[in-house]
C-alpha cells in the first residue's frame, strides 16, 4: 500500500488498550470469563441506557442470539431492510426462519416504514396463530430496524406499528452505538437490539458484539445460550444445544478503552461529516447525507450520491489517486444467498446502490488527507 492511499475505515487505537490487554496477559484473565467482560458489559449498557448487556463474539452472533431467545425460528419470517449488511439477514436464516425484504426509503437510507405498514397490511392476513404473510403462508414474528450508517431508523414508529400487528422488535444497532432519538441512545429501544465491535465500526475490540435489552429473563437466556447453555460448571451438565458465543476478555479490555474515547470518536467523526459538507454542498452532481431533525447520528460511514450517474466510475477516478471509496451493499433482494426470501415490492433500493458511495470516514482521517478527497471528488463531479 503506498503511503498516501487513504482507505475508507480504519480503527482508531488511541487510548488505554495497550494498558488493560496487559493487565489479562499479565494476570492470566485472557478467556470468556474475567473483570473486563463484566465491566464492558456494564458500561456498554449504561451507555445506551439499558438495564442488560451480554457480550457475544460478533455482532452477527449477536442478532443469532436475540432471535433466537426470542422463540423465532423455523415457518417464521422477520421484516429486514432490503439495503443493510447481510448478517441482519443471515441471522435470521441461522434460526431457520426467513427474512421478508422490504425497501429502503433515500431520505435517510432507512427502513422504509410506509412499505412496512403496507406489506402488514395488504402483504399479510391474521390467523388463528398470528399474523401470516398471503404469499408464502409464513408467521410473520419481528421486524428488524437497521440504523444504517449510524443514522437511526425513526424507532417510536417502528415500536408503535409492531405493537399494533404484535410483532417484536429486533434493533439492529451494529453500525450506531452512540446515536441517539429525540436524545435518547439507539440500541435498547425495541425488545432487544445489537452492536457489533468489528474492526470497521466506531468502537472495536477485533472482532465483537454485544446484545442489550430491558428484558431481565431475556438477557439471562442469552446469556445462557452463548455460554454453552451450561447449567452446572462443575459437573457439566448442559440443558440444551448452547454456542460458544462469548467475548474474550481481552477483547473485552480493548472494548473498555475503546468505550472510554467513544464520544471522542464521534465527535471526529461528525466533524468529518461537516467538513464534507463544507466542501461539497455547490455540486449539483452529487447529493450529500442528512441527518433527521429528531436524530442525531454517530456519522459512522460519510455516503454521498453521484445523482443519475453509476457511483461506481466516482469509485474507480478516486481509487486511481489512492483513495479508497466502497458502495454500498448489494440490496438483499438481489442477493444469491436469500433468493428463497420474499422481497415486498422493493422498489428504491436499486436506485440507492447504484448512486450511493461511502467515502474515507476514518475518526483518524486527517484535515489535509480529507481535504485531497475532498479535491478528487470535485475533480471528478466537475468533469
Ligand atoms: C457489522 C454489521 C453486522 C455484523 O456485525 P459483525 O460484528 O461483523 O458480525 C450486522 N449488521 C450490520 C448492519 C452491520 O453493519
Amino acid at each position: 500500500m503506498p503511503s498516501d492511499f487513504i482507505p475508507l475505515s480504519e480503527p482508531r487505537v488511541a487510548g488505554r488498550e495497550w494498558e488493560y490487554v496487559k493487565e489479562c496477559l499479565d494476570t492470566g484473565w485472557v478467556s470468556s470469563v474475567g473483570s473486563f467482560v463484566d465491566r464492558f458489559e456494564r458500561e456498554v449498557a449504561a451507555r445506551v441506557d439499558a438495564a442488560h448487556a451480554v457480550a457475544c463474539a460478533s455482532g452477527t452472533a449477536a442478532l443469532h442470539m436475540a432471535l433466537h431467545a426470542l422463540g423465532i425460528g423455523p415457518g417464521d419470517e422477520v421484516v429486514v431492510p432490503a439495503i443493510t449488511f447481510i448478517a441482519s439477514a443471515n441471522s435470521v436464516r441461522y434460526v431457520g426462519a426467513y427474512p421478508v425484504f422490504v425497501d429502503t426509503e433515500p431520505r435517510y437510507l432507512q427502513l422504509d416504514l410506509g412499505s412496512v405498514e403496507s406489506f402488514l397490511v395488504e402483504g399479510c392476513e391474521r390467523r388463528e396463530s398470528g399474523l401470516h404473510n398471503r404469499a408464502t403462508g409464513r408467521r410473520v414474528r419481528a421486524i428488524m430496524p437497521v440504523h444504517v450508517l449510524g443514522h437511526p431508523s425513526d424507532m417510536a414508529a417502528i415500536t408503535e406499528i409492531a405493537g399494533r400487528h404484535g410483532l417484536d422488535v429486533v434493533e439492529d444497532a451494529t453500525e450506531a452505538l452512540g446515536s441517539t432519538l429525540r436524545g435518547r441512545p439507539v440500541g435498547a429501544m425495541g425488545r432487544v437490539g445489537c452492536f457489533s465491535f468489528n474492526g470497521n465500526k466506531i468502537l472495536t475490540t477485533g472482532s465483537g458484539g454485544m446484545v442489550v435489552t430491558n428484558d431481565a429473563p431475556l438477557a439471562a437466556r442469552i446469556r445462557h445460550l452463548t455460554t454453552q447453555a451450561k447449567r452446572d460448571a462443575v459437573e457439566f451438565v448442559h440443558d440444551e444445544v448452547g454456542w460458544n458465543y462469548r467475548l474474550s476478555n481481552v477483547s473485552a479490555a480493548i472494548g473498555v478503552a475503546q468505550l472510554e474515547m467513544l464520544d471522542d470518536a464521534i465527535a471526529r467523526k461528525r466533524e468529518i461529516a461537516r467538513r464534507y459538507a463544507e466542501g461539497l454542498h455547490d455540486l449539483d452532481g452529487l447529493g450529500l447525507p442528512i441527518v433527521a431533525p429528531w436524530a442525531s447520528s454517530n456519522r459512522w460511514l460519510y455516503a454521498v450520491r453521484t445523482r443519475g450517474a453509476d457511483s461506481r466510475e466516482l469509485m474507480k477516478r478516486l481509487r486511481g489517486v489512492g483513495i479508497e471509496s466502497r458502495p454500498i451493499w448489494q440490496p438483499l433482494h438481489r442477493s444469491p444467498a436469500h433468493v428463497d426470501a420474499f422481497a415486498w415490492r422493493v422498489t428504491q433500493a436499486d436506485e440507492i446502490h447504484r448512486e450511493l458511495l461511502c467515502l474515507p470516514s476514518s475518526s483518524g482521517l486527517n484535515e489535509q488527507d480529507q481535504a485531497r478527497v475532498i479535491a478528487a471528488v470535485r475533480a471528478v463531479i466537475r468533469a
